[in-house]
């Protein structure tokens, strides 16, 4: 296995699997007292910086503003203060513009301060005014700080955005220990997805030829198995269980970077997730964090693996799969049926969905010559449930779909349907050509509501 000795700055390397892989962030720090290299900018960076924009909102500045002011003050830095009344800040139109209203031309870098949407803000104004940004992450909620994508819910829709990365993330374990306890639960969830997402990479590889990364895949899976191990303190808060939930999260982040895809970090689980989030919005329901999200959605995808590996290869009839699948225009109605309103968004992601018998047949066969392999590789490395979820349990953290609102009719639609969102091979777009789909939908989702 090979880790980049400078990992946590802008490096690149020559990889295992033939590709060189970069990773851009010019500084990142996951220490106690990280705060403090805020005030060092230009001895970090490598640049002097003028002014500095603080991005936050009230709750956070008055719990740590006087600990960013005081790093600033000691290096010299000036800067403004944008600071949202909400404790939850929206990544919608009206905070866009409210901090492109309050920038003005004497700043020079934005520090971020906070989790999620803060971030998502930061990124979009960083990419689109040329605006170098810091990320300093108050929790360790998700995986998402290095990223170059920004989720914004415009016109009442979520939508993922090109952004730009940060150029430093300063992550201080004195105020990522102290995260509300859901956010914490939420980052071991966004950690954990970790196991499923890879067989999925592995599974549209060997199908598809898709390119993948074995190291890359080992580099995350072996932070992720530290974490977990430890992972009963981090509900006490240990300090060393905090910094290894932190630095897994950061390494699958900067993992993405390295094979310039989503892959190491998202697969099925995140669909699965995606999709109950855009129902529960269509349906006015309250949403769940990410990372809970997706933790109920990895214990979801190690059923849906165990049911589908389970299987004996030889007996499917791939003829009768084409026979039982949706035709175009089916499909088409079923997909309104279920997405609504987002149809259109689910069209234009599935637009190079086979439907002709020919082409539909030729996969299915490539997909059940291939399977025999995936069931080798992978079935004896499915996660264990139980470890997962008495670690969600000891942070009070759901592990039941019905926790986060979800009937087995609801769990087996999002079986069913979540492969839609995303134009993202996985083990669901399999078992489509297989022609279990709706039977490993139908079982999981009583196994997992019982
Ligand atoms: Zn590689
Ligand atoms: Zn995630």
């Amino acid at each position: 296995m090979i880790i980049p000795k400078n990992i946590w700055q802008a490096h690149s390397f020559q990889c295992t699997c033939g590709q060189v892989h970069s990773q851009p962030i010019k500084d990142i720090s996951i220490t106690k007292g990280a705060l403090e290299k805020l005030g060092q900018v230009k001895e970090n960076l490598g640049k002097t910086y003028k002014k500095g924009f603080i991005i936050t909102d009230s709750l956070l500045y008055e719990l740590i503003g006087e600990q960013i002011k005081a790093s600033l003050d000691r290096g010299g830095i000036p800067y403004a203060l944008c600071l949202f009344d909400t404790p939850s800040v929206l990544p919608n139109e009206a905070s866009i513009v409210r901090i492109l209203a309050e920038l003005d031309d004497t700043i020079d870098f934005m520090i971020a301060v906070g989790s999620g949407a803060v971030n998502d803000l930061a990124r979009i104004v960083s990419s689109r005014c040329r605006i170098p940004y810091i990320s300093v992450p108050t929790a360790a909620s998700m995986d998402g700080y290095s990223a170059e994508v920004s989720l914004l819910v415009l016109n009442g829709i979520k939508k993922t955005l090109n952004a730009t990365h940060p150029i430093a993330i300063y992550a201080d374990i004195n105020i990522l220990k102290n995260a509300p306890a859901k956010l914490v639960a939420a980052g071991f969830g966004d950690l954990i997805c970790k196991k499923t997402a890879a067989f999925d990479w592995r599974i549209s590889n060997l199908i598809n030829g898709e390119s993948y990364c074995q190291n890359t895949v080992d580099v995350v899976d072996q932070i992720v198995e530290r974490t977990t191990t430890n992972a009963m303190k981090i509900a006490e808060r240990d300090e060393d269980a905090i910094k290894d939930l932190a630095e897994g999260l950061m390494i699958s982040g900067i993992a993405m970077h390295w094979v310039g895809k989503s892959r190491p970090a998202a697969g099925a689980e995140h669909h699965l997730a995606h999709f109950i989030g855009m129902k529960a919005m269509m349906n006015n329901k309250p949403a769940h964090l990410h990372g809970i999200e997706v933790a109920v959605m990895t214990l979801v995808m190690i059923e849906v693996y165990r049911e589908i590996l389970s299987r004996d290869f030889e007996t499917i009839n791939i003829n009768l799969a084409y026979e039982n699948s949706l035709k175009k225009d089916a499909y088409e109605n079923r997909i309104r049926e279920v997405f609504k309103e987002s149809a259109p968004q689910i069209f234009k992601e599935n637009e190079h969905k086979i439907f002709g018998k020919e082409e539909w047949i030729d996969h299915g066969e490539k997909v059940k010559k291939a399977m025999p392999q995936i069931k080798a590789e992978i079935r004896s490395k499915i996660p264990d449930s139980e470890r997962i979820i008495n670690v969600l349990k000891s942070m009070g953290a759901p592990t039941k779909p019905e926790e986060l609102g979800l009937s087995k009719a609801d769990l087996k639609e999002a079986i069913l349907y979540a492969k839609e969102v995303r134009n993202k091979y996985t083990i669901l777009d399999a078992a489509e050509y297989l022609g279990c789909l709706e039977q490993v939908a139908e079982t999981v989702a009583a196994r997992m509501s019982r």
